[in-house]
């Protein structure tokens, strides 16, 4: 079989060399392994599993697997430390997010800043990254095969991460990585574990939220507390 040059791409980024008998022609060359293609989200999130850094970058940029990237600017990977001890996640780009690249720099993102700085961190010492990376039209909720399709690239981050802690912020990243449909409400004010490696897990109210409901702060501000005591703990 003969890849095409997407799939040949995709090979080099996860560091496969296609191993070529020299006897044979090439249609008659052994495939080692089946690549993803854009009509199938889940292999694109699987291929994630094996990229390091650049690969990553490249192939967040230049994702195809789901509609969103047809009306996108800039797919948004992240930003901060990469050997952050802190990664915080939230849901998807907004508008200014889209336009600038980079996770949380609207509205939300300045109460982030503020956020972090009340915990004595700021967006250098953690690693802020979204669960989708390209802007759904009008900010709605991003779909379930949205996630699927990307959810790889954020499980990829975490594992070359290995924070020591990840603070969620909002329902829709507390739900996809902690599998449950509990609301914010329900899952703060305690820490749950990520992964297999059981990475502690604070959820709090997403900034966007604590924008239209300042009343909410106190309880936020009660999260990082926790978050902070289980930085301590450990
Ligand atoms: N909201 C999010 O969840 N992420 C961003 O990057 C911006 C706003």
């Amino acid at each position: 079989m003969t890849l095409n040059s997407r799939q040949s791409t995709r090979l080099a980024q996860l560091g496969i060399t296609r191993w070529v008998r020299r006897d044979l022609p090439v249609s008659a060359q052994p495939v080692p392994h089946t690549p993803p293609t854009d009509d199938d989200p889940a292999s694109a999130a699987t291929a994630a599993s094996a990229m390091d850094w650049d690969a990553l970058s490249a192939a967040v940029t230049g994702c195809t697997a789901c509609p969103l990237h047809q009306g996108r600017h800039h797919a948004v990977v992240g930003v901060g430390h990469r050997e952050a001890d802190w990664m915080i996640i939230g849901e998807a780009p907004g508008e200014q997010e889209d336009l600038q690249g980079e996770p949380f720099v609207g509205r939300a993102g300045l109460l982030l800043n503020n956020m972090l700085a009340a915990v004595g961190l700021s967006r250098e010492t953690v690693y802020i990254a979204n669960v989708i990376k390209c802007r759904p039209p009008g900010n709605r909720d991003p779909r379930d095969d949205e996630i699927a399709a990307c959810i790889g690239y954020l499980e990829r981050q975490i594992e070359l991460i290995r924070p020591t802690l990840i603070l969620i912020v909002g329902r829709v990243a507390a739900q996809t990585l902690l599998a449950t449909d509990a609301p914010v409400g329900r899952m703060r004010g305690r820490v749950h574990h990520y992964g297999e490696h059981r990475i502690p897990v604070v959820v709090t109210y997403h900034p966007a939220y604590l924008l239209r409901r300042p009343v909410e702060k106190a309880k936020s501000w009660a999260d990082l507390k926790l978050a902070l005591a289980q930085m301590g703990a450990r």
